[in-house]
């Protein structure tokens, strides 16, 4: 598909048409970090930023989210009445999401959506109707090490577009017919506009110094990892606070409770976290991850033995915010290097 060119002063236009069809958010400046919000300027967008503090993927799977209502009256001959909770009803495109969080979309498919039997209405009605406009990383922060986990800061997977900024233009490159389509009525790129945007992959490339080895792990059986010694003394500065895992684009846990209210009533998902001891806790009374270290191991074990074993995936992006915003430092290129490297 041929790269186009755009420039950022024609932004607003191209921001109306996209519009029409689509709400349309992006990373916009919140304080002092960048998050994802709501825009129809392009006063609103931000172009020198690493990454958002928190991941798109509450777009895809909120944090809460309703999944049916109820009404219960005993004088109603009906009875228990259920309501299925409509999809989206408009369109959705995000612009300026950074590669490695659509990568993530593209691993959790696999847990939401493998086959018609495991297929999550909620999660594939917005993964159907949303567009994907990526913001390719110019430069990647220090605790970036996607290259190591199947990504890169110009990854094309999952994408409709990919956007390179080159300063007062954009190269866009459709990658999918979606993408092809929306950008049809632009002007091809010129070839030093092509050979920027090549350039500047290989320096972002090259600037990603954390750097992670998954061949021992993928070697090693499960039962092997699970009883490392490492695991003894590593779990211990960890608070199981959870941050972790809510920033995290990859992490899925979710609980689903119902709330109820005189006669009416709504069953919800609200996002869990492993690292929480209630998480596992049985109604028997029992808990199978019912110490810090098995709830620390099973995060990691989860994403790089469990899901690279079962679904072929690599349950991270390597985008780094665990490690950014962990209270106690915890690295997980570390954890992982430590797994690696396990006699
Ligand atoms: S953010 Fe750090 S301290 Fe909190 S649960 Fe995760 S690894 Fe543990
Ligand atoms: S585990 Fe950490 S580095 Fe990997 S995707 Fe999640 S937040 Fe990003």
């Amino acid at each position: 598909m041929q790269d186009k060119i755009l420039d950022k002063s024609e932004l607003d236009a191209f921001l109306e048409r996209l519009g029409k069809e689509h709400d349309v958010h992006a990373p916009v400046q919140n304080g002092g970090s960048v998050e994802w919000a709501a825009v129809d300027s392009s006063r609103d967008l931000v172009w020198d930023f690493t990454n958002t503090g928190v991941s798109p993927k509450r777009y895809i799977f909120p944090q809460t989210e309703c999944m049916m209502r109820f009404r219960n009256r005993s004088d109603d001959p009906e009875g228990m009445v259920m309501k299925e909770e409509p999809g989206l009803t408009r369109k959705r495109a995000l612009l300026n999401i950074r590669p490695c969080d659509v990568k993530a979309f593209r691993v959790l498919d696999s847990v939401y959506c493998q086959d018609e039997k495991t297929n999550d209405v909620y999660w594939r009605d917005k993964r159907e109707k949303t567009l994907y406009l990526g913001l390719a990383c110019k430069s990647p922060c220090p605790t970036c090490f996607c290259t190591s986990v199947r990504c890169g800061p110009h990854h094309e997977e999952g994408l409709d577009v990919l956007l390179v900024d080159l300063g007062e233009q954009l190269l866009l490159r459709p990658v999918s017919d979606k993408g092809q389509e929306l950008v049809s009525h632009l002007s091809d790129a010129p070839q030093e506009a092509v050979q920027q945007a090549a350039k500047q992959k290989e320096d972002a490339e090259a600037a990603i110094q954390s750097r992670v080895d998954l061949e021992n792990i993928m070697a090693r059986s499960v039962l092997e990892l699970y009883e490392a010694p490492m695991w003894d003394r590593e779990h211990e500065s960890c608070l199981n606070c959870g941050v972790c895992t809510y920033v995290c684009p990859t992490c899925h846990c979710f609980d689903i409770q119902d709330e109820t209210q005189g006669e009416h009533g709504r069953r919800v998902r609200n996002w869990d976290t492993c690292m929480s001891w209630l998480f596992t806790y049985h109604t028997s009374g029992h808990n199978p991850r019912g110490s810090k270290k098995d709830r620390y191991r099973q995060r990691f074990m989860h994403k790089f033995k469990y899901m690279p074993q079962k679904f072929d995936v690599i349950g991270c992006v390597g985008c780094g915010r665990c490690t950014s915003r962990c209270p106690v430092n915890i690295d997980v290129t570390e954890v992982v290097r430590g797994m690696n490297e396990q006699e």
